[in-house]
């Protein structure tokens, strides 16, 4: 916060509070803050929470009744920090009503993102965050392998998404943060949301999902398809599975991001689908899904060991179809290790 120049860090709930207390609370209309000033810390927040945060925060609480304003419980905890900030750190998904309540208090403050502070901190994983994302991961795989298996010939993209949330919940995941089930042209949409469509023979099929272990999450995508797949889809496959593998070789301790991600591209524009790469090759995965480092084509953040990130590169041919290939890794000192353990071959099943 020093370097920054920053007098006051102000966190609402989410997994900035989570990675710096440990837990973090439901996401409601109710104020709940953790305030981090340079040498005091205390809490703003609902009586309902109270118990909850003792076993996680030493710092002084101050609550609230629900049928009272936070607006007293605010100003006790500003006094007790004995800040005046001149820049005040906020959380970047703080709602809007608790910001402007916020300013309303420390109205001679300017304001920045509290990311500013806190990415650079999550962006390297300690071993016991690796630990709970290979744990994530090796669920990830049992999910995506039973979406895999339930694109039987009828099924609808939404029968399959529940079929792999089904795998990742009876393997004691807390959550899953998002399942992509597409189907047939569907493929083309890279964040398409699974539908009532029905499978067809002759289609391909994308599954992206992630679950969450530990408070970590995971993030793969694989292919499948329905019958034998053309020579055209095999083709596709076979670029993006080299703009992969060349992301996966140029992925090292004090490379810069956009070298990954022009790595990828160049294998991709080479093959003359450039244009329908429409996305970045990859994003930090820790508590978040999508955290730093951003894998993309104007970022020169250096990755460095202990960096955990997707790399995912992506051909999407509208109307037609799209194919995503999908890895987590972990960057050690010689290289990129995988996380998952599945095959990245077409998943080819019966048609019928
Ligand atoms: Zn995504
Ligand atoms: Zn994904
Ligand atoms: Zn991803």
């Amino acid at each position: 916060m020093e370097e920054a120049g920053y007098d006051l860090a102000v966190l609402g709930p989410g997994e900035d509070f989570r990675y710096l207390a440990g837990w973090t609370p439901m996401a409601d209309e109710r104020l709940c803050l953790l305030l981090v000033g340079r040498d005091r810390e205390a809490v703003v927040a609902p009586q309902l929470n109270v118990e909850a945060l003792r076993q996680f925060v030493s710092a002084p609480t101050f609550p609230y009744g629900d049928a009272d304003h936070p607006g007293q419980a605010l100003e006790d905890a500003l006094r007790y920090l004995r800040e005046a900030p001149r820049v005040t750190a906020v959380s970047d998904d703080l709602r809007a009503d608790h910001l402007l309540l916020l300013q309303r208090h420390l109205s001679s403050s300017r304001w920045g993102l509290a990311s500013q502070l806190i990415s650079p901190l999550r962006a390297c994983k300690d071993p016991a965050e690796l630990e709970a994302l290979r744990r994530a991961a090796a669920v990830a795989d049992h999910g995506v392998s039973a979406g895999l298996s339930a694109c039987r010939l009828g099924a609808t993209e939404l029968e399959v998404a529940e079929a792999a949330r089904a795998a990742v919940a009876a393997l004691g995941a807390e959550a899953v943060p998002f399942v992509v089930v597409a189907s047939g042209p569907h493929t083309a949409l890279p964040h398409h949301q699974p539908s009532r469509r029905r499978i067809q023979p002759g289609e391909p099929v994308l599954v992206d999902l992630g679950a969450r272990v530990d408070g970590y999450c995971s993030d793969l995508t694989r292919m499948a398809f329905l019958g034998e797949p053309p020579a055209r889809y095999h083709a596709v496959h076979g670029v993006v599975e080299r703009a992969l593998q060349a992301a996966l070789e140029a992925a090292r301790p004090g490379v810069p991001a956009a070298e990954v991600d022009r790595a990828a591209r160049t294998v991709i524009e080479a093959a003359g689908y450039g244009p329908y790469f429409v996305h970045r090759t990859g994003h930090g995965l820790g508590l978040s899904v999508h955290e730093a480092p951003s894998v993309h084509a104007a970022n020169p953040q250096a990755l460095q060991e202990g960096m955990v990130f997707t790399l995912e590169p992506g051909v999407y041919l509208p109307g037609e179809f799209g194919v995503r290939l999908e890895e987590a890794v972990v960057l050690r000192a010689s290289g990129p290790e995988v996380l998952s353990r599945l095959p990245r071959q077409v998943a080819v099943l019966c048609r019928n």
